[in-house]
């Protein structure tokens, strides 16, 4: 049987992926079928961390005329509702899981400790890293870029609602191109929009390729972790 690819990913969600349809915030049916997904990859052995943004809830300003730092501020807590959310689901399903925070709020989720996070790894646990960076000025993506480098993951698994990076977007422009594969510094000097510029260099200068793929798609997620060509490889 073919071997995975990877043995400890970081499984990158933004807060829009689990949205319904009808508009709620959070919508248990998909973010069930994501579990599902996730659960393929467990079983298999794969260590799992995930980082769940929050723009479902919250992002930065959001054209308000806020304080930066409180509004990006409320968007850590925000990822702390989905991880929570995201942590019911998973042990509905019987796999455990552990909720890490950047921000401490012991009540509900244990402080981030790279050591411990590692440890829930190594014991088969999957691991939701919460509250970002814990800092303003950042965002999700830099947080799964730093926590990757942090564990060791040998991946960022991008799970985004298009399959993959194009040379412009694939909605308007109907002969967009689909790359199989991208240099990071292609992807920065071409302005394209596959992860925020800080999370792209810090995965450029960490070597963590990045795999880009539609989270819509059957299986993808098992399909990134066994390497196969689908979607975008962004790397060196
Ligand atoms: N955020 C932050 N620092 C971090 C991570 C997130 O300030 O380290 C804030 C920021 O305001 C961001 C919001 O949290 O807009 C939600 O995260 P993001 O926009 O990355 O969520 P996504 O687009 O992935 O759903």
């Amino acid at each position: 049987m073919a071997e995975p690819a990877y043995k400890r990913i970081m499984l990158k969600l933004s807060g829009e992926a689990i949205v319904g349809e009808n508009g709620q915030v959070i919508n248990f049916d998909v973010v069930g079928k994501i579990c599902d997904q996730i659960i393929q990859v467990v079983q298999m052995g794969i260590e799992v961390g995930i980082v769940i943004g929050a723009g479902n809830i919250w992002r930065g300003r959001q054209g308000s005329n806020m304080d930066r730092t409180t509004a990006d501020y409320m968007g850590m807590l925000a990822t702390g509702i989905n991880a929570l959310a995201l942590q019911d689901a998973m042990e509905q399903r019987g796999v455990p899981t552990r909720v890490l925070s950047a921000i401490e709020m012991r009540a509900v989720a244990e402080p981030y400790i790279r050591r411990r996070a590692v440890r829930h790894l190594e014991k088969g646990r999957v691991v939701i890293f919460a509250c970002g960076t814990g800092n303003p000025f950042f965002s999700t993506d830099t947080t799964a870029a730093l926590r990757a480098a942090e564990i060791d993951a040998e991946a960022i698994l991008l799970a985004k609602n298009v399959d993959g990076v194009y040379d412009s977007d694939p909605k308007v422009n109907p002969n967009a191109k689909r790359f199989s594969q991208i240099d990071y510094i292609d992807v920065l000097n071409r302005g394209l929009t596959v992860m925020d510029t800080t999370a792209i260099t810090l995965c450029m200068d960490n070597k963590i390729p990045i795999v880009v793929f539609g989270l819509n798609e059957e299986n993808s997620i098992r399909r990134a972790v066994m390497g196969e060509e689908f979607g975008t490889r962004v790397g060196a």
